[in-house]
């Protein structure tokens, strides 16, 4: 039987709550598809510090290496207390497994207040570098305060990690329409932007049959909200990608339909939805759990293709159609997407929908 090994880690706040159903959902989506997959439930974040003492308790790292993959939940650092036990997760994950290429994808459904119902497109964010540059590069935050007066903030843009995220920008193009957009401001950091572009053009050389083209991102913001139908995929650096996505995802009914997996060159890939853990409305089954469940989907189908598993493309596929099912009815979606239901009622609705059509 094809066989996956996969981490879950709830993280913080509306993790708990979304992590379980992407979880459940992608074990009956499975199931159905002959594909078994053994789960490994791993704690971090704020409930691994108050029960294990540390945000990332025992050898986290060593035990994610044995797997194929896994589902991050959202981390609420911002609110950990200030002790040397609660690090971040987020960058040490990134930067440990050289998952370097974000992709965040935004589409249209009906009805639950998008601001076109024709979106399609797929932002890849650069994940490692940037303004939150590797430690062994730029010591520290890469923030510097020389005086009390002034901070000098580092962006960190490399040839090597610009070339990476554009191979796997083009490449998810040549899966979709066939156009990718550089997103840049190349004219006013004329090394840093000018070296990503450059290096986004050298790699596309191997891609004769993706068309590129350039936006200056801050017309960029504007573009992506008069007229997102004429984008596919769009590659740019770590913190334009942080916003942008935010934007993208504003488009489409807000961050509860905003997923995400973090992808590098090898074969791990983790699950993260681009939404923070939402302390506001945590613990009260509220929570839109699409962009979790979304990610995990996304999570099957790349382990599936890059590891010749078709029973996870088909599980990925089984998932799909629940999504679909469960967003396009009022009662199995959750208010922030014009629905009556909550988490619980969405996680019902795409497992009838995987049961109905699968
Ligand atoms: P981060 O710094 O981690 O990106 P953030 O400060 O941007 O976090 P989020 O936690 O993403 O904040 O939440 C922003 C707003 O979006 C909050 O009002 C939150 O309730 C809402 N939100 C985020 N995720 C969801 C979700 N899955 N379902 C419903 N609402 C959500
Ligand atoms: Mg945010």
């Amino acid at each position: 039987m094809a066989h996956l090994t996969l981490g879950v880690l709830e993280g913080d706040d509306i993790g708990h709550e979304i992590v379980p159903a992407a979880q459940r959902v992608a074990e009956a989506a499975a199931r159905a598809s002959g594909l078994e997959i053994d789960w490994r439930f791993l704690p971090i974040g704020r409930r691994a510090l108050d029960e294990h003492g540390h945000t990332m308790p025992f050898d986290l790292l060593g035990t994610l290496e044995t797997l194929d993959g896994w589902i991050l939940g959202p981390i609420g650092h911002q609110a950990y207390p200030k002790v040397p036990e609660a690090v971040n997760p987020h960058p040490i994950l990134r930067k440990n497994f050289d998952l370097f290429a974000n992709i965040r994808p935004t589409r249209s459904f009906p009805d639950i207040g998008c601001l076109y119902d024709d979106v399609d497109l797929v932002i890849v964010r650069e994940n490692n570098e940037g303004f939150q540059p590797d430690r062994n590069v730029v010591a520290g935050s890469g923030e510097f305060r020389p005086s009390d007066e002034m901070t000098i903030s580092v962006r960190v843009i490399s040839r090597t990690g610009s070339r990476k995220v554009a191979e796997a920008a083009l490449a998810l193009a040549q899966s979709r329409r066939r156009k990718l957009t550089v997103v840049h401001k190349n004219t006013v950091f004329k090394l840093g932007c000018g070296m990503f572009v450059e290096e986004c053009h050298k790699a596309a050389q191997a891609f004769p049959d993706v068309e590129v083209d350039e936006v200056i991102v801050d017309t960029f913001a504007m573009k992506l909200v008069r007229e997102p139908q004429r984008f596919d995929v769009v590659v740019t650096t770590n913190m334009f990608g942080d916003i942008l996505t935010d934007e993208a995802a504003g488009l489409v009914g807000g961050l509860g339909m905003a997923p995400g997996l973090c992808v590098g060159r090898g074969n791990i890939a983790m699950a993260q939805a681009t939404h923070g853990s939402a302390p506001d409305i945590a613990g009260r089954g509220i929570a839109n759990p699409y962009a979790m469940i979304e990610s995990t989907r996304m999570l099957l189908d790349w382990l599936g293709r890059r590891r010749g598993l078709p029973q996870a493309v088909e599980a990925a596929a089984r998932m799909e159609r629940g999504l679909v099912h469960a967003v396009s009815r009022p009662d199995t979606r959750t208010g922030d997407i014009r629905g009556t239901g909550g988490t619980a009622d969405m996680e019902r609705g795409i497992m009838d929908g995987m049961a109905a059509e699968g």
